[in-house]
């Protein structure tokens, strides 16, 4: 805490309850915190707006998430509470996803919809598999993210889909990435399930995001505001950036230089960020391992277009782009996922594109390559992608950057984020969410994050 900080205000009274962050993990924090009669407590945001990464921008008759979110869960509790949050503003939807490559567009998941692609490629797929199952019958566990993805798909999947996408995706050497994430998010298909969707169309989507849910009006930033409506204004304080956490003297410093006072604390700030707080009283290895949490930014290129179609006639919600020479990986119809996303007769789509110290992106130059990139995938023509003014569709563009995005599993990650929790636990400090336990978290972990938290708050 700097000299000037220290006298610019005397801390608050004790604060029962202190909330970092009003994302989904502490706004859910709040809610549960209300329900179990704690009604004492602060939720400070350094934002003007709650929601964090499920804000929602609107621009002229626009809307476009902070990159897709759509709405799953296999928690009933989870569910129960979507629903009871957002009534009537909740449409559910069959998921219509697919994949580029080789110059077509296959259905999602790549390794078991084969059906359409040149047969060299299917053969590929095909053979290599069979190869791959045989083989790890001799093998040990594989050592990194890149040996899961050649053992579990085999070479043809993995070179013509799998590696090369997962590289966009993560922005990150898969060689120095683990797989203990995974669980039903990559799924593993039977030889007899791959050899099937080579030879007929999809009968029916599978996964667990097959069906998903969707705000009707207002996008997902609908499902923070359903919280908010639940928790009364005085709890919320927005433009609160905290600067210092001081765990002995339960305290917390604001930008504005004001102190506050806290019983319990609840934090949903990113893991290494939070330590970076707590001052010189930390030892190095802990500071070590919070400088070794790695993640990477996401940048969305939001593209507001008039008219309605696009090259190909699939009605998509979304499409993946494992090509190297394409910018993005995965793009998205805002227009799809609800009407309320784009003014009447006109369309939207959003580009998604990693970024990290591996693989760093010309910010300056992304919106024209996105446009360029449209072109190559065959979603736009080259006059298509020309401004309103000049002839073409192209109503706006704008980029909105995430970050963090993706929290990266590098092969430290499970001892770098033990040594930090280690570190924290004695000194009452909750940290959960997708960054506050810097895991691979969906809106329903979140959700249950905050839950599990204010429910650990003493009495
Ligand atoms: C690209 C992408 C796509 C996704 N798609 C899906 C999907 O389709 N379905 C799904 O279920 N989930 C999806 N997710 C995951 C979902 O967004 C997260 O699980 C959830 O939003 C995490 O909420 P959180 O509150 O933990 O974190 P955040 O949303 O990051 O909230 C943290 C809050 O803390 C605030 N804060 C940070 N520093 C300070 C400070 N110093 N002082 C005060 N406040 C501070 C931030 O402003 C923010 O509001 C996706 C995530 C990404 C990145």
């Amino acid at each position: 805490m700097t000299r000037r900080t220290r006298l610019a205000s005397r801390p608050s009274a004790q604060l029962p309850v202190v909330v970092l962050g009003a994302g989904l993990t502490g706004l859910s924090a709040a809610y549960h915190l209300e329900r179990g009669g704690h009604h004492d407590y602060l939720v400070l945001e350094a934002e003007d707006r709650v929601g964090g990464l499920l804000r929602t921008e609107h621009v002229a008759g626009f809307s476009f998430d902070h990159a897709i979110h759509i709405l799953y869960t296999r928690e009933e509790y989870v569910s129960g509470l979507i629903h009871d949050l957002l009534r009537d503003n909740l449409g559910r939807q069959r998921r219509r996803s697919y994949c580029h490559s080789a110059g077509v567009y296959t259905e999602y998941p790549y390794q078991t919809n084969n059906f359409g692609l040149p047969p060299e490629v299917i053969a590929d797929n095909v053979l290599g598999l069979i190869s791959a199952r045989h083989e790890s019958l001799q093998e040990g566990p594989p050592e990194h993210y890149e040996a899961w993805l050649l053992r579990t798909f085999g070479r043809g999947i993995a070179d013509h889909f799998m590696l090369p996408y997962n590289r966009k995706q993560w922005a990150w050497d898969l060689q120095a990435m683990s797989y203990d994430w995974i669980e039903d998010r990559v799924p593993v298909p039977s030889i007899r399930d791959v050899l099937l969707g080579a030879l007929r169309r999809p009968l029916e989507a599978t996964g667990p995001n097959r069906e998903f849910w969707y705000p009707r009006t207002s996008g997902i930033e609908a499902l923070a505001l359903g919280f908010v409506q639940h928790l009364p204004r005085p709890r919320l304080r927005l433009s609160q950036r905290v600067v210092r956490v001081d765990p002995a003297r339960r305290e917390i410093a604001l930008a504005s230089g004001e102190r506050l006072r806290y019983g319990s604390l609840i934090s949903t700030l990113p893991l290494g960020r939070l330590v970076a707080m707590l001052g010189d009283a930390v030892p190095p290895a802990v500071v070590e391992a919070a400088r070794g949490l790695l993640h990477n930014t996401v940048h969305t290129v939001n593209v507001g277009l008039r008219g309605t179609t696009f090259g190909p006639a699939e009605p998509m919600h979304w499409a993946y782009y494992p090509d190297a020479d394409v910018l993005f990986h995965r793009i998205s119809f805002p227009h799809r996922f609800s009407a309320a996303m784009a003014p009447p007769g006109c369309a939207s789509l959003q580009a998604e594109i990693s970024e990290s110290s591996l693989r760093p992106v010309d910010r300056g130059d992304i919106v024209r390559r996105t446009l360029a990139d449209l072109v190559r995938v065959g979603l736009l023509t080259a006059d298509e992608i020309l401004p309103v003014e000049r002839g073409g569709r192209v109503a706006l563009t704008q980029v909105v950057s995430l970050d963090p995005a993706y929290v990266i599993y590098d092969l430290h990650h499970r001892r770098h984020v033990r040594t930090v929790k280690e570190h924290l636990r004695p000194l009452r400090i909750q940290t959960c969410g997708r960054f506050g336990d810097w895991e691979y978290f969906n809106m329903d972990h979140a959700i249950l994050a905050g839950k599990q938290a204010a429910e650990a708050v003493p009495d």
